[in-house]
């Protein structure tokens, strides 16, 4: 008699049908009073230990094809390796929607499917330069069956053809019949790539999925996904999980890039799902990148991935000169409420040059709103957050104090709430206070500004970057928002105005993260190509100008860069030298947090008694309260991947037993392979 397990989204459940199903077919089976949908994971028959008559029978089959063998397996092996449910790992990769069609709807929709036009293929394929031929015919080999399947590195800055190599790729593996995936990091990027590749095959051929869509749209890509379609299936890390039955080549581009880690849910990495999918699938796999993430460079040095490079920018100007400018050299105002300009004079004098010849500049601060405080002067109030712990951030347009992690949001208030003085000024300076102040700096300037607070209304983005590629833009200001992936055609001056407070970040990824961004933000500049006659040129302000980061980006050199950091990694026990989970924990009173994370403590080491695993005591996380929430976290360490598999599947039984015994524990989580610890 099969234990009933009533958890729907641990282990699969029993149930009878009529006749065996294969493997991997989709159905509608009663899950207490509902009727959820279900996968078909294995099929037994006849067996005494499933009497029919304790079986709840399947609803209905629905009339799709079996998700195949492929998929199952990576579903597995990612509910495996981040410590989660089956049922949740694959419910998370089929469209919610699917449930909730009846047999007709359904039929109708994917009737609906083939007879949608598409404008056919346009752009004709340029011929490779020598670097692009050399990566191309390296996939190449691995699709035809010529060499073994081996993830290539594809190392080139922004501009170097990267996005030409994977359309010559995909062109040979839809020659051959097989499906291909892409992968982006930001929704933002897609409709950039879905155009150049809708170009190049037709537009019929290309299925786009990521957390942009509507319902709809995302059953309806899904179905062409699945149904083989579509046969170039673009999107977000969502996509890494999609049923791509013909399935023959994976690109993940920006393959460094955070966002491919979900912050929430099973907390997977894409890239790293994906590397292991085209391994299992024997397929070639691409990963693209001007700044590649330490693990994949380390990959690469040791000869676990074959690496590409692509050491030209295509028709565009050379790199930008790298200027750094030494902040303690200024003579800047001191002292308490002191907030010195945001732009040295040097600076301001090369923007106005620019305005002046035609050309673009773009500032890069890396934080948003007015101000990040509020102080009073005469009794030391601050803008704090009461459910946070926290300074809520002034924004002047709506005139409000905001906290960027709970969302809290009250009007300023016009004294200091504690001792009723009028005078309480803002501390440092956001993007909307830059901006304002470049409205004095530079009187006539067109300015721009690019960061979450000018972007949230559908379309607002579209209709900003649209201005800065009319030209309507003199100065472009924003987060790092304006360093991704757009294509600036008369930005030939691009400035980092504060990226000391990235430098000196408590996580030990903060360097490589800071890397990728100037070296992404500078090649913003200089893509004008002939359009001026003089170097673009990258700025970064900065009281370290000595540092080994600012020294290895002004000479361009990503190389030496991740070998000085490799080096810091291995000799600080750090990955890729080491793999790591952080368990965290959430609850409505602070003991709570840390009893529990104490007792958890406690009990995975008592599944590891051979003590190949490093369990760090607990500690609070680095912002300990948000929403009235105390945050703790600890974290396991091991040498090697095996290990710590074998102790986290050990540990998370434990966890959830002492989750019913610590009740004031209001969640709690692991996460395989964190970005920040
Ligand atoms: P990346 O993806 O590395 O930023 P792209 O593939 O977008 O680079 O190439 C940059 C620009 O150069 C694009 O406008 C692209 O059309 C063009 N390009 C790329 N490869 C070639 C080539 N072999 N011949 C001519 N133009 C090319
Ligand atoms: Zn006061
Ligand atoms: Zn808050």
């Amino acid at each position: 008699m099969p234990t009933p397990q009533h958890s729907g989204l641990g282990q699969p459940l029993d149930y009878r049908a009529p006749a065996p199903l294969p493997p991997g077919s989709l159905v509608r089976v009663p899950l207490g009073r509902r009727q959820v949908l279900g996968v078909v994971w294995e099929t037994v028959t006849d067996s005494p230990d499933y009497p029919p008559e304790a079986l709840k029978p399947v609803d209905s089959v629905l009339a799709l094809a079996p998700l195949d063998a492929g998929w199952r397996a990576l579903i597995r092996f990612a509910a495996a390796y981040y410590q989660r449910g089956l049922g949740e790992m694959a419910a998370s990769a089929l469209p919610g929607t699917l449930a909730q069609l009846d047999e007709t709807q359904l039929a109708r929709r994917l009737k609906r499917l083939p007879t949608e036009a598409g404008v056919g293929a346009v752009a004709a394929a340029p011929a490779l330069q020598a670097g692009q031929q050399a990566a191309v015919e390296r996939l190449s080999a691995q699709l035809h069956g010529q060499s073994p399947a081996q993830p290539v590195l594809l190392w080139g800055l922004t501009g170097s053809g990267k996005t030409e190599v994977y359309l010559h790729a995909a062109a040979q593996a839809l020659a051959l019949g097989r499906q291909v995936l892409v992968l982006v990091p930001e929704i933002n990027l897609t409709p950039q790539l879905q155009a150049r590749f809708a170009a190049r095959f037709g537009a019929e051929r290309v299925a786009c999925l990521h957390s942009g869509l509507t319902p709809a749209q995302r059953l309806r890509d899904w179905l062409r996904a699945h149904s083989g379609q579509a046969e170039l299936v673009l999107g977000t890390r969502l996509a890494v999980l999609a049923s791509l039955p013909r399935l023959g080549l994976i690109v993940v581009d920006e393959e460094h890039d955070a966002s491919f880690k979900a912050q929430d849910g099973a907390r997977q990495s894409a890239r790293d799902l994906a590397v292991w999918r085209a391994a299992n699938l024997r397929i070639p796999i691409v990963l693209g990148s001007a700044t590649p993430s330490l693990e994949t460079w380390h990959n690469a040095q040791q000869g676990r991935y074959q690496r590409a490079d692509l050491i030209e920018r295509i028709g565009a100007a050379p790199l930008p000169k790298v200027r750094l400018v030494d902040l303690s050299n200024q003579p800047f105002p001191k002292g308490p409420g002191a907030t010195p300009p945001p732009l040295v004079p040097q600076l301001l004098q090369a923007i106005e040059q620019r305005i002046a010849r035609g050309e673009q500049s773009l500032l890069l601060l890396n934080r948003r709103g007015y101000a990040p405080v509020l102080h009073c002067g005469q009794c030391s109030w601050r803008s704090g957050c009461p459910h946070c712990s926290a300074w809520r951030v002034f924004h002047k347009s709506d005139r409000t104090l905001r906290c960027h992690h709970c969302g809290f949001t009250e009007r300023v208030p016009t004294a200091c709430p504690d001792c009723g003085n009028q005078d309480i000024a803002p501390i440092g300076r956001g993007t909307e206070r830059l901006e304002e102040q470049l409205e004095s700096l530079l009187p006539g300037a067109r300015l721009a500004r690019l960061d979450a607070d000018t972007t949230k209304l559908a379309g607002s983005l579209e209709a900003q970057l649209a201005r800065v590629h009319a030209g309507e833009v003199d100065v472009l200001v924003g987060t790092q928002m304006i360093a991704k992936g757009h294509d600036f055609r008369r930005v030939t001056l691009v400035a980092a105005l504060n990226p000391d407070n990235l430098l000196y970040s408590s996580d030990f990824r903060a360097p490589e993260r800071l890397f990728a961004l100037l070296m992404q933000a500078g090649g913003r500049a200089g893509r004008a190509g002939a359009l001026s006659e003089h170097p673009a040129e990258m700025w970064v302000q900065t009281h370290q100008p000595r540092h080994p980061l600012y020294q290895a980006l002004q000479r361009h050199d990503f190389a030496a860069f991740a070998a000085s950091q490799l080096e810091e990694r291995q000799s600080a026990g750090l990955p890729p030298f080491a793999h790591l989970a952080l368990l965290r924990a959430d609850s409505r009173d602070e003991e709570g947090a840390r009893d529990f994370l104490r007792a958890a403590a406690e009990a995975g080491r008592a599944v590891d008694p051979g003590e190949a695993l490093f369990w760090y005591p607990p500690i609070p996380h680095p912002v300990p309260k948000v929403a009235n929430q105390w945050r703790w976290q600890m974290l396991v360490e091991c040498s090697q991947r095996a290990p710590l598999q074998r102790a986290l599947a050990g540990w998370v039984p434990a966890l959830h037993g002492l989750k019913r015994t610590h009740k004031s524990v209001t969640r709690w989580a692991i996460d395989v392979d964190p970005l920040a610890i």
